[in-house]
């Protein structure tokens, strides 16, 4: 039985793996879903076609354009940040400019994304933002840029957990471990290193997260909020 029937959600970053998965499970779940993507135009025009959903490019770099788009897509019931960008490398040899960007995406975007989406939202709206285990540890060198950008989310959901709490508005991050994802296949260079420190030696499926995520917006997680809740087959334990 759909669990979300006519909720509106808005997934900024869902044209491919865990986005497209989180695009997927609200769809099935009744929820009227957005979604926006960036350089996957034909990925995320027969996402919106399979599924029913609606695609609109949006740079999620592009800090005004994101605030126009959750302002643009009406009252939200729910916002989900998915975009995100990794970096893996030498702090000494990374670019500062690609660094910043980074900053952009996963930092900047989801603060403003999640006032703008507060601003219009009814009372009990959710707002979910994807993180990652690394925000709370980073077993081996090249992550740092990455992990401050996860990190920082979790000082932005219990500050606005707060700032939201009495209209009942939840603000929750989910922190995913390794994902089979183009931005880190099950099959890529960095498995051994990140099975290494598992308690389950394998990638989850971006399915799984979608899971939580479609809890996290449910009638069951009304007072759930200010949290971090991580899905990393035991990689932070
Ligand atoms: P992918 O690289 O497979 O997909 C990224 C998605 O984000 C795509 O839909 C992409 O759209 C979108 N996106 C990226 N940059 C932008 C942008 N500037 N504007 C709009 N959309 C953008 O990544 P994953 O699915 O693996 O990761 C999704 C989230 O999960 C990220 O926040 C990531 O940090 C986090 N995460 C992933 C883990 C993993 O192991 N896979 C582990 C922990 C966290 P498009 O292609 O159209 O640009």
């Amino acid at each position: 039985m759909a669990s979300l029937p006519g909720k509106s959600v808005l997934v900024l970053g869902g044209s491919r793996g865990i986005g497209a998965a989180i695009v997927r499970r609200f769809a099935a779940d009744g929820a009227t879903v957005t979604f926006t993507y960036a350089g996957s135009r034909d990925a995320a025009e027969q996402l919106a076609q399979e599924t029913g959903s609606t695609a609109a490019m949006t740079d999620s770099g592009d800090r005004d354009a994101v605030i126009a788009r959750v302002r643009d897509s009406g009252p939200l019931d729910v916002l989900v940040v998915n975009a995100g960008i990794g970096a893996f490398g030498d702090p000494l040899e990374q670019d500062p400019d690609f660094v910043d960007r980074l900053i952009r995406i996963n930092v900047n975007s989801p603060y403003h994304a999640a006032v703008e989406a507060a601003r219009h939202m009814p009372n009990g709206g959710r707002i979910i933002v994807i993180g990652s285990v690394n925000g709370d540890r980073i077993p081996f060198p090249g992550l740092s840029a990455y992990a401050m950008s996860k990190a920082a989310l979790q000082g932005m959901a219990r500050g606005l957990a707060r700032d939201f709490g009495p209209r009942e508005i939840t603000v929750n991050i989910v922190q995913p471990g390794p994902i089979d994802t183009d931005m880190n296949p099950a099959d890529g260079p960095m498995k051994d290193l990140q099975h290494a420190v598992m308690a389950i030696k394998r990638h989850g499926r971006p399915e799984d997260v979608a899971g939580m995520v479609a809890w996290l917006a449910g009638p069951e997680a009304s007072f759930v909020t200010g949290a971090m809740h991580t899905i990393d087959g035991g990689f932070g334990a």
